[in-house]
């Protein structure tokens, strides 16, 4: 890992790209953002976040409207497809959205200042990287690689069956129920699977070390197994639904009822 002195003037927000959605070809941007300190949450722990979002539409207006589809796809998690999302909007997102508006993209620039921060990267602390060219994800991945070569970013899609198929390396496919994990699994990919407390863990799998039944022990900027295949055969990982009782019920429903 790289120890690197960060610099007080160093950017907090870079512009990465932006360009045509690969999944409906609006206009959307690649953000990356938290490059001084990382991110605060307590789970992902410091890390250089990575945005997806549309390029012209207002974070909020795009969920409720549905214009997010050209970032999040047919997610099942989208608040027009019923909600359950991991990632809270909330006033941040918006803020760095608004800064990055007049932002030249320079995807150099920001693998330099990727690599200046030391810190690892989650990619797609909003937005599905499948609606991104490989290219761009693979070089932000590539930019938080350690001296020695490994990975040290995280990275989930929920677009597994459809996307890139390379993006498998680096992403880990998100899944909500067996019989899909099972699918994932043969097709290639790493999964994180979520689960219900009463549905059992299954053989190979690893139970998420940041999460509640696990005890907190760690978190993702420490652990970084959520990477994807890389060269080798990836981790299969499970975490227990959590968060607010109306995103837990819809989980819930999604997982009992895949069809809800
Ligand atoms: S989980 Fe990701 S892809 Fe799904 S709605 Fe949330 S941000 Fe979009
Ligand atoms: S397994 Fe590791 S990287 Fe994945 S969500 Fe849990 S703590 Fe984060």
């Amino acid at each position: 890992m790289s120890i690197v002195s960060r610099d007080a003037k160093a950017p907090t927000i870079l512009v990465a790209w932006r360009g045509k959605s690969l999944i409906d070809e609006a206009t959307i941007r690649v953000v990356v953002h938290c490059l001084k300190e990382g991110s605060k949450s307590r789970k992902t722990g410091k890390m250089v976040q990575v945005l997806i979002c549309n390029d012209d539409v207002y974070p909020h207006d795009a969920v409720k409207t549905g214009a997010d589809f050209s970032v999040c796809g047919n997610c099942p998690l989208r608040p027009t497809n019923g909600g359950g999302c991991y990632c809270n909007l909330g006033k941040h997102y918006p803020r760095v959205w608004e800064t990055s508006n007049e932002l030249v993209a320079d995807l150099e620039a920001a693998c330099v200042a990727i690599r200046a921060s030391g810190l690892p990267v989650r990619i797609g602390s909003w937005g599905d990287p499948s609606a991104v060219p490989f290219d761009v994800i693979s070089t932000l991945v590539n930019a938080a690689r350690g001296d020695d070569g490994r990975a040290r970013h995280t990275a989930y899609t929920n677009a597994w069956a459809t996307c890139d198929q390379r993006l498998r390396e680096v992403a880990m496919a998100s899944v909500l129920s067996e019989a899909e994990k099972v699918m994932a699994e043969r097709a290639g990919w790493a999964t994180l699977r979520v689960r219900t407390a009463d549905m059992p863990v299954l053989q190979g799998e690893v139970v998420c070390p940041a999460s509640k039944e696990a005890g907190h022990r760690t978190t993702c900027s420490n652990c970084l197994m959520c990477c994807g295949t890389g060269r080798g055969k990836g981790t299969h990982v499970v975490i227990q639904t959590h968060g607010s009782a109306n995103k837990v019920n819809r989980l819930h429903r999604l997982i009992e009822e895949p069809e809800s």
